[in-house]
């Protein structure tokens, strides 16, 4: 028994093989899973050195080599997703026939829990940073040509500076670069760019960092990391979002995610918490999103507000959570998503239960 168990994990263990034309070079990765996809598959190629990592649920397989010759910084990916097999195609730079791929070297062809796995950074190029509000940016990073690299909803990465001779590093959320206001404007993930929308904190020290770069400077952006499962949202009728603060940021792509590929979604509602009414992120294109999609409602609720703010006020509750929290029918299948400052989340998780949603329908994004 023991034997067959044995060959089974080994049939599991994914393989790769390398074959060449004249010009080209093609690594190909047999991952023996059948829903392969485009998320799961992250490829670097910069200076003769390749790494290609995939994902496996809680695993990942990893091919690293010191490529035999050069190649130009273009690279192609090719997802067989059935098959589960994964094509990584390099241009050769000059014509020759190649003896071998190369060196392996680091962790090449390991499949070990991704826990396990050190966090790749590639460098990224700040192409522009554009004003959110007073104090937050949305800050747009380019990735380099020999990157493949998709950061999947609910996911973040962890963003890493040099500062005053130190290692920093932080974790961000992705963003798009606008909410889903025109169907056909949403072809802009072209898988180049990655949107980071991002407060500046007057003391902060990564942030303060951040804000001095120029356009055209590089940070080093990681691996996405992240428990948040697409499948979760996928079955939901109703989408509740809490957000405090910049915890909206895992709620964009979310909410782009339910309102243009959940079929089953009736109901999605933003509650967004803010201090003052200049704090709000996006407060326009949330009303507009609001006004063209009948599905799509926004409440913002304020805790320091001025004087004449006539909406809602004061921080997370067990009474505006039974105010607003609702299924659109008795037996709706919901999901409620939180994030925010740590104690925002877990009062809103406590506050939650108590209303009697159970562990299944609330998913809370923290560290
Ligand atoms: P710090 O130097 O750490 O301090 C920031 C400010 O907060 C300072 O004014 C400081 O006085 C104060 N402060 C520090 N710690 C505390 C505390 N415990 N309680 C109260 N005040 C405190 N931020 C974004 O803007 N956008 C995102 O998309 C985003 N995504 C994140 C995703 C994850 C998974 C996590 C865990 C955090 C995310 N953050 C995000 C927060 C981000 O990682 C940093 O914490 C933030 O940018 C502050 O970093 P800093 O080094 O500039 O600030
Ligand atoms: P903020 O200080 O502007 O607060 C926004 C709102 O959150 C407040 O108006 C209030 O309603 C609520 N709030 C704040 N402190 C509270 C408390 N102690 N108890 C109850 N409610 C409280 O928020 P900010 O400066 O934008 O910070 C956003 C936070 O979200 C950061 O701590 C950041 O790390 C976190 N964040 C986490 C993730 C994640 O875990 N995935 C992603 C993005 C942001």
């Amino acid at each position: 028994e023991k034997k067959v168990l044995a060959s089974a994990a080994k049939d599991l263990t994914p393989s790769y093989d390398w074959f060449q034309t004249d010009s080209l070079i093609t690594v190909v990765i047999y991952t023996k899973q059948k829903d392969m996809n485009e998320e799961l598959v992250i490829v670097d190629c910069q200076d003769k050195r390749l790494r290609g990592e995939i994902i496996m649920d809680d695993y990942s397989y990893l091919v690293e080599v010191d490529l035999d010759h050069a190649v130009s910084e273009e690279v192609a990916v090719n997802i067989a997703e059935k098959i589960g097999k994964v094509e990584i195609i390099l241009k050769k730079k000059d014509n020759i026939h190649w003896k071998m791929l190369g060196q392996p070297w680091g962790c090449h062809n390991t499949f070990i829990k991704r826990t396990d796995r050190e966090l790749f950074y590639r460098k990224c190029k700040l192409v522009s940073k554009t004003e959110v509000t007073h104090d937050t940016k949305l800050f747009c990073f380019m990735l380099p040509k020999g990157t493949h690299l998709r950061i999947p909803i609910g996911q973040h990465v962890y963003l890493k500076q040099i500062i005053t001779g130190t290692e920093a590093v932080k974790p961000y959320t992705p963003v798009l670069p606008f909410l889903p206001l025109d169907f056909q404007e949403t072809s802009h993930h072209d898988g180049v760019h990655i949107y980071l929308m991002i407060k500046i904190y007057s003391c902060g020290l990564f942030t303060q960092a951040l804000d001095h770069l120029q356009i055209g400077d590089y940070v080093s952006v990681s691996n996405p990391e992240g428990n948040f499962k697409k499948s979760q949202v996928q079955a939901s009728e109703d989408l509740i979002l809490l957000a405090g603060g910049t915890g909206f940021t895992p709620m964009v792509k979310l909410l782009n995610f339910a309102l243009t590929e959940v079929s089953c979604l009736r109901t999605a509602k933003l509650i967004f918490f803010n201090k003052t009414e200049d704090d709000i992120l996006w407060r326009n294109e949330l009303e507009q999103l609001a006004l063209k999609d009948e599905r799509f409602e926004v409440q913002f609720i304020l805790s320091q507000p001025t004087k004449d703010w006539v909406g809602k006020q004061g921080k997370i509750s067990s009474s505006l959570l039974s105010e607003f929290v609702k299924r659109s029918r008795k037996d709706s299948k919901v999901l409620i998503c939180i994030c925010g400052p740590t104690p925002f989340t877990e009062q809103g998780v406590q506050y939650l239960k108590n209303l009697g949603y159970s562990q299944e329908e609330i998913h809370a994004f923290t560290a």
